[in-house]
């Protein structure tokens, strides 16, 4: 046989092994082109082409499904086992590489003799005794290579064949062995070999180590085992009995004093009784402990004595508080009925408001007035109902939900428990929180409320749960139902300020260890924090400002005994520049420019719209962070415009001739709604009319195609920011003159309301005659 030397034989392919030249190997046959392929072998010179299929699952491979280079082996034996199966010993005797092949009743194939020519003297002497010598390591590391093997392949004297036979022992992976097998040339295949030698010593080693680590922590293990059952013995023997029963002894006797139903005792007994049986090694005994740890923890018996005294209560309330006159009202209301009834109301207290105006701390003062432990749980983006009520006991690593986890940091049965932020609540597959929180916050089932780990009824009928949210529409409405809401304000920045002289200010001083004659911060100071460093409905910005003032001037007075007085004009040094500019009055009433007022959750924000209006072809542009609804309301404004041309003296044909570019500056905050309908059509229009906007009125309003001017939501918050801008003329729509009332009166005195109900009127008041503004 020489190299290139083309021969037809049968081929067969095989799965999941490889077949080396110079290797016997026997593998077994089922498939009936192969058994096919095996007569027609022994009709010739038994010589037959193996080849390695690259997927073993497949039954009829195609080209692409077989590696190239296989080897032509001699079939030295064939025995018929049971069920048709055929056991093949085969002998492998070259490289061959296949050409090509047909397949009628069995696979024919043409290979070609791949065998490289020899490779000789000492460079070849260096690689095998190289690679006997990385083998021999392997097998001392692996334990796996006996001597006699050892000895048998220093009796080979071919390099390739060499190479081969220690790939056979040592090569385990299919795509490994077969790479070994398509390297032709005989140095390089040494080369990998030796590579592999190194790689599975290296392997054998760690796991040597692994092993020995793994034994001596079992005998330590088995050590201690050992150690407590003699201790037991000597200690039974001196009649001193301290033995593993003692802890589950312990648990029984606890249980028996639990105030809990019958039942559910019974069910722990005897899970306490399962554990005298366990190895005190085992996991399960672990698991079971950290149970009745659980169990022992809670605070089954636990109850505070409510006190409700309705003055003390009310100046509790006051202690803490500004203000919130309406929400201090409802609350004492609340508490009354409790006093009266004796038990916590059906309803749920939830209050509703933006971030900051109190919800968290008055629900403590609620706790404080009655005498009762506080906790808070935050339910934003909780979406699965594990959180809740735990995961199952057989969970590795699982532990109660976070209601029973809370109750067991209260340390009582009956805490005021706040459910904080129950709006940002979501579902999906892992189950629907709000039907596991239904259950808590429902009296007729919440004294057998069953938590997954816990797996006993557990009752908190005498927990009163207050829930937060800021936004009631999303509240999930089965929970709504059960809520008594009540809505917290956002506040003025006169209000702010008050917060902040009477309550936020000497908070902070005492937490930073100082008080007033260390820092002072005057009043204008903090007007100038509210106005300059926070845009925000609540508090929280403001406190933080506080806080970072405080901070500066601990340093300053620890360093240098400095007093520190913050005033309007020196509170860079402490806070840096101004984070927030309000909009400037333009200060000419100008052409395009109106503008409007906007609600966001940080408040309400002045909304200057810009229209620009270019000769062109009809075109309109919009920019500047505009949601879907506010493009929507672009273009009813565009077309309100058109039929409104006339009486604002506009060409008519303005739409076919002229690019209309509408933009928000401050594009940074998105802003959507259709609020702003009305500034949007009233810039449009002075920028095709050439008629100027007054600089002193801002505006609000959802206008319609026909120019109806529709009602607006946020109006007091949208109040506020016309105010801190020193825009004192605001037009909206007339049937939101009932929600003046909302407005505190400080603000209301000093602005003048234009109320309308068509566009024709926001064009009389925007465009008309400039007016002093109320003062
Ligand atoms: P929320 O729960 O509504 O987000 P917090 O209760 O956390 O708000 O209030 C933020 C901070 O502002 C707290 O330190 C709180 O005491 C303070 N605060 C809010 N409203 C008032 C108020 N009317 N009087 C005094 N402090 C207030």
């Amino acid at each position: 046989m020489m190299q290139g030397e083309k021969f037809a034989l049968p081929m067969l392919p095989l799965r999941g092994i490889v077949v080396f030249p110079s290797t016997i190997t026997n593998f077994e046959v089922v498939r009936e082109t192969s058994l096919k392929a095996l007569d027609k072998v022994m009709e010739k010179d038994a010589r037959i082409f193996l080849v390695t299929q690259k997927n073993p699952r497949m039954e009829s491979p195609e080209r692409e499904d077989i590696f190239s280079v296989g080897v032509i082996a001699k079939v030295r034996h064939i025995l018929k086992i049971s069920g048709g199966m055929v056991r093949v010993l085969a002998e492998g005797l070259q490289r061959a590489r296949l050409i090509e092949y047909t397949l009628e009743d069995c696979y024919m194939a043409t290979v070609e003799d791949c065998t490289q020519s020899a490779f000789k003297g000492e460079k070849a002497a260096a690689y095998m005794r190289s690679l006997i010598e990385k083998y021999e390591e392997f097998g001392l590391a692996s334990n796996r290579v006996s001597q006699e093997a050892l000895l048998a392949l220093s009796e080979i004297k071919s390099p390739s064949r060499l190479a081969d036979t220690v790939a056979v022992g040592l090569v385990k992976e299919i795509p490994e062995k077969q790479g070994i097998l398509e390297t032709l040339d005989i140095e390089e295949r040494l080369q990998k070999v030796i590579n592999h030698a190194v790689r599975e010593k290296n392997i054998a080693m760690i796991e040597s180590e692994i092993s020995k680590k793994t034994k001596s922590r079992l005998e330590q293990t088995q050590k201690e085992h050992y150690l407590r059952e003699q201790i037991r013995s000597i200690q039974s023997s001196l009649g001193e009995e301290e033995n593993p029963e003692s802890e589950a002894d312990k648990i029984k006797a606890y249980v028996k004093t639990m105030p809990v139903a019958e039942d559910t005792k019974e069910k722990l007994q005897k899970e306490a009784a399962r554990m005298e049986h366990m190895n005190m090694q085992s996991p399960d005994y672990n698991v079971m402990l950290n149970y009745f740890e659980w169990i022992m923890a809670l605070p089954f018996r636990k109850y505070t004595v409510d006190d409700i005294d309705i003055a003390r209560a009310k100046k509790a309330l006051n202690r803490h508080h500004y203000g919130m006159t309406k929400v201090k009202e409802r609350i004492l209301e609340y508490l009354s009925i409790c006093k009266l009834t004796g038990k916590v109301q059906g309803n749920i207290l939830c209050f509703i408001g933006p971030p900051g105006v109190g919800k968290t701390s008055i629900a403590k003062a609620i706790a404080e007035a009655m005498g009762r432990k506080f906790v808070r749980m935050s339910l934003g983006g909780v979406r699965d109902e594990a959180e809740i009520r735990g995961h199952r006991r057989t969970y590795v690593g699982s532990i109660p939900g976070r209601i029973i986890s809370n109750i067991r940091r209260a340390g009582t049965m009956n805490p005021v428990f706040l459910l904080d932020e129950i709006d940002k609540m979501a579902s999906d597959f892992r189950g629907d929180p709000t039907a596991a929180l239904l259950e808590v916050l429902d009296e007729e089932v919440n004294q057998t409320f069953q938590d997954h780990y816990l797996d006993i009824d557990f009752d908190l009928s005498g927990v009163m749960f207050i829930a937060t949210a800021n936004n009631a529409d999303d509240i999930p409405p089965a929970l709504y139902d059960r809520m008594e809401i009540i809505e917290l304000d956002s506040y003025t920045p006169y209000e702010k300020e008050q917060i902040a002289l009477r309550h936020l200010i000497s908070k902070q001083l005492e937490k930073h260890g100082m008080n007033k004659e260390i820092l002072h911060i005057q009043p204008s100071a903090v007007r100038a924090i509210i106005s300059g460093y926070t845009r925000e409905s609540g508090v929280r910005e403001l406190e933080r400002c506080i806080a970072d003032i405080c901070r500066k001037a601990a340093k300053a007075y620890v360093e240098k005994g400095d007093r520190i007085l913050v005033k309007k004009n020196n509170l860079v040094k402490y806070l840096g520049n101004p984070r927030y500019m309000d909009t400037k009055l333009p200060k000419e009433a100008a052409v395009g420019t109106a503008i409007g007022l906007a609600w966001t959750r940080a408040g309400g924000t002045t909304l200057p719209i810009e229209v620009s209006v270019m000769e062109g072809s009809g075109e309109t542009e919009l920019t500047g962070q505009m949601g879907d609804v506010m493009k929507e309301s672009a273009k009813t404004a565009i077309s309100l415009v058109r039929s409104h041309a006339e009486s604002l003296g506009i060409s008519a044909e303005f739409h076919k001739k002229k690019d209309i570019h509408i933009h928000i500056p401050e594009g940074a905050v998105p802003k959507d709604g259709p609020s702003a309908g009305i500034t949007m059509a009233l810039a449009v229009a002075s920028a095709l009319s050439g008629r100027k906007v007054r600089r002193d009125i801002a505006m609000t309003g959802e206008v319609t195609l026909s120019g109806h001017v529709l009602m607006i939501g946020g109006l007091r918050e949208k109040t506020f920011a016309a105010y801190r801008a020193g825009i004192y003329n605001v037009i909206l729509p007339k049937d939101n003159m009932v929600d003046l009332e909302e407005i505190p009166k400080e603000i209301r005195s000093k602005l003048h309301f234009f109320p309308v109900t068509e566009f024709r009127e926001v064009v009389e008041i925007g465009l008309g005659q400039e007016k002093q503004h109320a003062d």
